[in-house]
């Protein structure tokens, strides 16, 4: 019998025949997979006649179809529907994957012929997508130094062997440490927790085998105890503790660890030509300097800190009424903050999810992609990988455009937070493709499901990158949809979270689950009052975090990790009570691995830009100015990676993004 991945779908728009798959299937049809992918590469770096565009690079880019089904439908269901089967499988991919695609980039030959297409790249007529794709293509292999060689390329390999062991042993010491701390409490001390606090510190003294309710550094039990715990020492113990995992002494102190971290990356990127790990990291960006990245945090530093050090005297203030002198501490802010929040913005979340149905927030996120770009969607009945999930045909003016899946519940075999993944992405070579697009979620099931508002302001997100899937038109799939920069490709989704918000949206979808009513404009407002609330003191300890992860990579390696945060933190007047959102020792967005090194300012950069982008429909006269839609379309969600974002952003805006419109709505600007 054939393998049901890897024999051509003959379904409703080619989507993956779920009924007919096995968790047997997967092994047998990736090893199929790889062999079919490495004989495809090998076709190309073997083949005898003289390098071209079209025998390089377009035949890189031709799908290989028996990878891409394997993976697109493995990688959903161990995403969305995992089982022990689908975890060993996982466990056993992973190293082989890995495996697999560094083989490609190390492939000299392969390299030679790219680099023989790239060296006549003047003289081939090639058109604009055509000459980014081979520029990124290019550069792909540069980057991960295929153009070393001799010694250089053995200690480029020693270097990424020795960073990938470091980064383990940084996130291992720091889980060791999360682990390790514990405080008992008595009972007394569970004073003004919420039930919740102390279910969870019970459970959790449960498992640590103790007797009475714990609390550990574990972000579900210590943030409410230092948001609800009226103990002042209790709080300052548990706080101490927090700040200072990853730095205990011993064996899984992690600040000799980060020095050499930081010093192999700076050698590797002067391997590789670049001048620091900074400029290497930053040029595939849309920020592409640390001077870019500084300038955008700085311009937002000024009026955070303005904002944290009015906040702090109020909470000053709050703590002295409570007979408590002296300054106000990291360990006080977030309980006299939380005092303040109920005072000022208290929001019953009980009385605001009947207003959030899923089906009809659901309904507001299609509606409103209606209204912009003209989408219609329509219940589409096929096979799916769970009974939860749902599917829907997309159209335009009567053609395909893609297929929408939606999987919104959460349940024991799925991994926690939201994604969106294509499990087709569009293209149009070598022949035309239509997407297939999933949206996943965690929410609560119910009858009718009720969202938070977080919950709905994550539809709506998923739903942006979504719509950048969707909507892509481009000839080559490597630069299809989302396969853009990291600083830009969360501006579509968020920019799309915009959308929730306006007035007219919720009043026609955020209706009562039993009344039908329309949710009443106070209710409204107190929702927008409460997302701005803390922003000095969240923006703060999230730019001081950005600033010193590129101090540390933008010149030479600091042989001091600790000196170099501290020395960063008194240039910018780091307020006394707060602290970094992540310090050095636990920073593991910077240290686990290279995802956020030196990048992560650009949760800022794309918030910078979403409301900039967003601004720009105000100003043209509303949210559904249909100019503005059809800009966005052509310039963003349309283009995917086919232009250097910088472009496609002035494109769209006519001036590359401002601050203003991002510190109006964090409530920043000066009044
Ligand atoms: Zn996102």
């Amino acid at each position: 019998m054939t393998n049901p991945l890897l024999s051509r779908w003959d379904t409703p728009f080619e989507i993956a025949p779920f009924d007919s798959i096995s968790d047997e299937d997967f092994a047998p049809a990736l090893e199929e997979a790889l062999a079919a992918h490495n004989a495809q590469i090998e076709a190309i770096a073997t083949n005898p006649d003289a390098p071209s565009f079209a025998n390089v690079i377009e035949a890189l880019e031709a799908p290989c179809r028996p990878m891409e089904q394997v993976l697109s439908v493995f990688y959903t269901v161990a995403g969305a529907d995992s089982n022990p089967k689908r975890q060993e499988l996982q466990r056993a991919f992973s190293p082989r994957l890995a495996a697999h695609y560094s083989a490609i980039t190390a492939n000299k030959a392969l390299y030679a012929r790219v680099k023989a297409v790239w060296d006549q790249r003047e003289d081939l007529d090639l058109s604009d997508e055509q000459q980014r794709v081979l520029m990124l293509t290019h550069r792909g292999f540069v980057r991960g130094g295929a153009a070393l060689e001799g010694a250089n390329d053995a200690r480029m390999q020693e270097i990424k062997g020795r960073l990938a062991t470091l980064g383990t042993e940084f996130t291992q010491n720091l889980l060791a440490d999360e682990r390790e701390w514990f405080m008992e409490l008595s009972e007394e001390d569970l004073e003004g927790l919420p039930d919740f606090a102390v279910a969870a510190a019970r459970a959790a003294g449960k498992e640590k085998g103790v007797k009475g309710p714990v609390v550990t550094t574990s972000r579900s039990i210590i943030t409410p105890f230092l948001k609800f715990s009226p103990r002042r020492d209790l709080r300052e113990k548990a706080f101490q503790a927090w700040a200072a995992r990853g730095a205990n002494g011993g064996e899984t102190d992690n600040r000799a660890i980060a020095a050499e971290i930081l010093s192999l990356r700076e050698e590797r990127a002067k391997l590789l030509g670049y001048e620091n790990f900074a400029a290497y990291k930053l040029e595939t960006e849309m920020a592409k300097t640390p001077e870019a990245v500084r300038g955008l945090l700085m311009d937002v530093w000024g009026p955070a800190k303005a904002r944290a050090d009015q906040d702090a005297a109020v909470l000053t203030e709050m703590m002295q009424g409570d007979g408590i002198n002296g300054d106000l501490e990291p360990w006080d802010w977030h309980y006299y903050s939380e005092k303040r929040r109920k005072i000022e913005h208290d929001l019953d979340e009980a009385e605001l999810k009947p207003y959030l149905q899923l089906d009809r927030m659901i309904e507001a996120s299609f509606a409103c992609a209606n209204r912009l770009f003209g989408l219609e969607f329509a219940p589409l009945d096929v096979p799916l990988y769970h009974p939860d999930c749902r599917a829907w045909e997309v159209t335009r003016n009567g053609e395909h455009v893609a297929v929408f899946i939606g999987d919104y519940f959460a349940r024991g075999s799925k991994r926690s937070g939201a994604w969106c993944s294509a499990m087709r992405s569009q293209a149009k070579f070598p022949e035309k493709q239509a997407p297939v697009v999933i949206n996943v979620c965690n929410f609560a099931k119910g009858e009718p499901a009720l969202l938070s508002y977080d919950d709905a302001r994550t539809l709506f997100h998923e739903f942006g990158h979504a719509l950048h899937q969707m909507l892509s038109d481009v000839t080559y799939e490597s630069i299809s949809g989302t396969s853009v920069a990291r600083d830009f490709v969360e501006l579509p989704s968020q920019l799309y979270e915009h959308w929730l918000e306006v007035p007219e949206v919720l009043s026609e979808f955020a209706t009562h689950a039993e009344t039908g009513e329309a949710m009443p404009k106070e209710m409204l407002d107190k929702v927008l009052g409460a997302a701005t609330y803390d922003m000095g003191f969240q923006t703060v300890e999230y730019v001081a975090s950005a600033l010193v992860d590129l101090a540390f990579h933008d010149g030479a390696a600091p042989a001091d990790p600790m000196a170099r945060q501290a020395e960063v933190l008194a240039e910018i007047g780091m307020p006394h009570a707060i602290i970094m959102r992540h310090a050095t020792p636990h920073f593991a967005h910077v240290f686990s691995g290279d995802g956020y090194s030196s990048g992560y300012y650009s949760y800022m950069w794309s918030e910078v830009m979403d409301a900039d982008a967003f601004a720009a429909f105000e100003e043209a006269g509303g949210a559904f100015d249909p100019e503005r839609a059809k800009a966005l379309e052509e310039h963003i969600l349309s283009s995917g990676g086919s232009k250097d974002p910088a472009e496609l952003y002035t494109a769209f805006r006519g001036r590359l993004p401002g601050v203003d419109a991002l510190l109006k709505g964090r409530g920043l600007a000066a009044k």
